[in-house]
């Protein structure tokens, strides 16, 4: 049996978990493992006829886009197997033919279902009809649509304030449901609208918006093929968006310089063996990265002021031939004030605090300042630290001092990590959309938005937890186990008077409910939608602003699916009844209409029915990206930053928060990950060896993780300790095992981000409750 996740009261750790180091780490990302997984898997769970037919049609232009991350597809000519390993994996998990039915929910209680790991949950296949608790009941039964539809309407027609209720989006969905979302609850009257980027990249949104004047990347996928250098910092693009590794071995192919920046030295960083190329798959694979940099935990601030000093220093050498200044000059601002705080910052500080030498400091400032085309990537590495938004800032402060941004071959990339998560932002899921936004809404649809902002992710657990929020509705995703402190996250969602998930499959934020709960199926990327007009298909928009159709030509799994659409359709008509100016269904039954009104409401989208029809998309509006900076200044902002504190006290450490690599997010598809040498368990931390040695911890040996925020200790039981290449004073384990540690009010200054990658710990051993000694 899978080892279960701590993370809902009851729910406690198996007394000895499993050793889980059982091999050897992968030296090279992919290969015929990659192949055998995906085949293995597709056959598994989907048949090798069903298994096929999906995933020939994943990130086609005529197909449908891969329900995993973000990573862009192809501009140009596409493969005929267009997809990763885990775009493979998150197919076959949403295509498998298994069904939880309403047998399946007569069979198992609740409380009895909550024992179960999240493995085994995924297995289990997926929903196939509405499902009601009623109060007090212990398990889900069948209702009809409509009676669902009605109960919602009542419950939300029975608060006090629109402002009760909370409407929670992940980024699986679609242009069109989101922008319907968006609207029922502004019709409704509130923005209370949390969403999973106010988990992911809301820093990086706050920081590049405030400094160059847009939210999003600055570059094209091809771009890669043109960089002199790619920086990848605070990101594991091998397990969290592993096409981008197609590119980086390109870029590498091409002599392109790639540095990356990690507390862990992963796999996929460090060599790729193609799948796409039968040959390389014998051999050693393409080196990815030239130079690693071991940076601490939170220490990017750090070691990005190391490399800008250098660069500083080099140019003032060469007489001022090495920094763009004539960019500087004409296009920017603060660059003096930023030069004055480089100055005054001391070595030993910014090498002690990064946790990286001066040499390598060096080398990465050579790499930087021989580059005439740089690109920077990130993802949550960067952003979910107290710091998250100064940490953006400082990647910017290091890309503007060459004038990296606007430039073929050179940009700012965050990598978002869910589908269609920004393009949800774009058309209208955030808690305080802009006054333009609201305006254009409002003129479209003939009403008047609520102007105070609404709740993001963290004030919706706090409002819940408060009896201020009284009815959830989440638009997929898992909710309890993608937020932080998933013990006060499930005693909030517990406190609402209804619950309400619109899923494809069982997870365990379905079983921590409200008095009343609802569990609505949907249909899935992969599966076919038929409405009064036809066949329809749906829009996302990938990580660098392409926004492209997406088509499923798989039956659907059960003719008692409904689409995302269709299902926010069905519950804004019942509940805003007469009081909207929307209608609704003519929406539905032909999504050309949906997307009629985005062009009316959103910049960018002329035209959008015509050229999203035109293969592989079109390209939204960047005026960064063109070289042209919307700040109010016109100019893109070099800024200051302190470099974080560090205050761990003796024997504390500071944890960060990863993915295994057979698992998406809160989706967990196995218990191995090849590429750290964990094999058949999810509970370990990765310690440094002499951190080990000092504090008395042997290999294996069983460790409780106990969080420290502002006097409050928080517990996650039984972790195996694993010996692993990570700075001194560091630790890493997985989550959402983890979340549990997470202080739900540690937060990023700004963006209000959970600061899920630094997390003050102590280590105790399970028996005694003691601690286990002193780490560096
Ligand atoms: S890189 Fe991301 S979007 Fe592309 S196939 Fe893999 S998981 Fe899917």
């Amino acid at each position: 049996m899978a080892d279960r996740s701590t993370g809902v009261p009851g729910d406690e750790p198996p007394p000895e978990p499993r050793p889980a180091q059982a091999g050897e780490r992968e030296r090279a990302a992919a290969g015929l493992t990659s192949i055998w997984e995906t085949v293995h898997r597709g056959a598994r769970d989907m048949g090798i006829k069903r298994g096929l037919r999906a995933l020939l049609a994943v990130n086609q232009k005529d197909g449908y886009d891969c329900p995993s991350c973000a990573w862009p597809d192809p501009d140009g000519e596409r493969k005929t197997a267009e997809f990763c390993e885990n775009g493979a994996k998150a197919v076959a998990s949403e295509a498998m033919t298994t069904r939880a039915d309403p047998d399946f929910f007569a069979r198992h209680a609740i409380a009895d279902l909550l024992r179960e790991s999240d493995l085994w949950m995924d297995r289990q296949g997926r929903l196939t009809h509405p499902m009601l608790r009623h109060r007090g009941a212990t398990h889900y039964q069948p209702i009809a649509w409509e009676d669902a539809f009605a109960l919602i309407g009542r419950e939300l027609n029975g608060l006090a304030s629109a402002d009760e209720a909370a409407f929670y989006t992940s980024g699986r969905a679609s242009n069109e449901a989101a922008f319907l979302y968006g609207l029922f609850a502004r019709q409704f009257g509130t923005n209370n609208l949390p969403d999973c980027s106010n988990m992911c990249h809301e820093s990086s949104g706050l920081g590049l918006n405030e400094t160059i004047g847009i939210g999003k990347a600055t570059v094209k996928i091809e771009d890669f093929s043109y960089a002199d250098s790619i920086f990848v910092i605070g990101q594991n693009p091998g397990t969290c968006h592993p096409r981008m590794l197609t590119e980086l071995q390109k870029a590498a192919r091409n002599g392109c310089k790639i540095v990356s920046v990690n507390p862990l030295p992963e796999t996929g960083m460090i060599r790729f063996k193609n799948p796409q190329e039968p040959l390389s798959l014998l051999g050693p694979g393409t080196e990815i990265a030239c130079l690693f940099l071991p940076v601490r935990v939170n220490g990017d601030v750090a070691l990005l002021k190391g490399i800008m000093k250098e660069m500083l220093a080099a140019d003032r050498a060469s007489g001022g031939g090495l920094l763009a200044h004539d960019f500087i000059a004409h296009q920017t601002e603060g660059f003096e004030a930023m030069v004055a705080d480089l100055d005054a910052e001391s070595w030993d500080r910014i090498v002690a605090d990064s946790g990286v030498s001066r040499e390598l400091i060096r080398q990465a400032a050579g790499i930087a300042l021989g580059s005439e085309r740089m690109i920077c990537t990130w993802a949550m590495g960067i952003t979910q630290h107290r710091n998250g938004v100064a940490n953006v800032q400082s990647i910017v402060n290091f890309a503007l001092m060459r004038g990296q941004i606007g430039r073929r071959g050179a940009g700012l990339c965050p990598v978002r990590g869910h589908s269609n998560v920004q393009g949800d932002r774009t058309v209208g899921i955030w808690e305080k959309m802009s006054d333009a936004f609201l305006d254009a809404l409002g003129k479209e649809f003939a009403f008047q938005p609520p102007r105070r902002h609404g709740h993001d992710t963290v004030r919706t657990i706090q409002a819940m937890r408060q009896g201020q929020v009284k009815v959830f509705v989440g638009l997929g995703g898992n909710f309890l186990s993608a937020s932080p402190d998933t013990h006060v996250t499930s005693e909030a969602m517990a406190r609402c008077r209804l619950t309400v998930q619109i899923a494809t499959k069982l997870n365990r934020g379905h079983l921590i409910t409200g008095e009343q709960a609802l569990l609505l199926p949907c249909l899935g990327r992969t599966e076919i939608d038929r409405q009064a007009s036809g066949e329809q298909f749906v829009t996302v928009e990938d990580t660098t602003g392409v926004v492209h159709a997406s088509r499923g030509s798989l039956e659907p799994v059960s003719d008692q699916l409904r689409s995302e659409p269709a299902i926010v359709a069905g519950i804004a008509a019942v509940a805003l009844g007469k009081r909207s100016t929307v209608a609704w269904q003519a929406l539905i039954d032909d999504y050309d209409r949906i997307r009629e009104h985005i062009e009316h409401v959103v910049p960018g989208f002329v035209q959008y029915n015509r050229r999203v029809r035109e293969p592989g998309g079109f390209y939204l509006p960047n005026p960064a990206r063109e070289g042209a900076f919307t700040t109010p200044s016109k100019r893109a902002r070099f800024t200051v930053h302190p470099i974080p504190e560090r205050s761990l006290k003796p024997g504390q450490l500071l944890l960060t928060t990863l993915r295994s690599h057979d698992q998406f997010n809160t989706t967990i598809y196995g218990e191995d990950d090849r590429y750290r040498g964990i094999y058949g368990g999810r509970r370990v931390i990765f310690l440094n060896a002499q951190d080990m040695e000092a504090m008395g911890i042997a290999q294996d040996q069983p460790v409780d993780l106990v969080s420290h925020f502002q006097g409050e200790r928080r517990r996650a039981a039984r972790f195996r300790a694993v010996p692993y290449a990570i700075p001194r004073g560091c630790a890493a384990a997985y989550y959402p095992e983890t979340n549990v540690l997470v202080p739900v009010t540690a937060v990023a200054a700004g963006s209000n981000q959970p600061v899920s990658k630094s997390i003050v710990i102590t280590l105790e051993t399970p028996e005694t409750g003691g601690d286990t000694g002193r780490a560096a």
